[in-house]
């Protein structure tokens, strides 16, 4: 009988590892694609020189955004 629990027990632990293993990795997932759109949300390719600067700093012309004067 007590084997019979413990073996319950057992089965149900590993039961929620398993879930909750892959919550984590759900959560972990998300949080990546969360960050992926935060990021691009954030930064802008310079069309000219390909290097990313932030929305706030870029400057805006045709709807594109520059890194600095030089490549507008
Ligand atoms: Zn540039």
């Amino acid at each position: 009988m007590v084997f019979k629990l413990l073996a319950v027990v057992i089965i149900l632990f590993l039961v929620y590892l398993v879930f909750f293993k892959r919550d984590r990795e759900k959560e972990i997932k998300k949080m990546n694609k969360k960050e992926d759109k935060k990021l691009e949300a954030i930064m802008e390719e310079c069309p000219k020189c390909k290097i990313f600067v932030a929305k706030d700093d870029a400057i805006i012309s045709n709807g594109k955004y520059y890194c600095s004067k030089e490549c507008l």
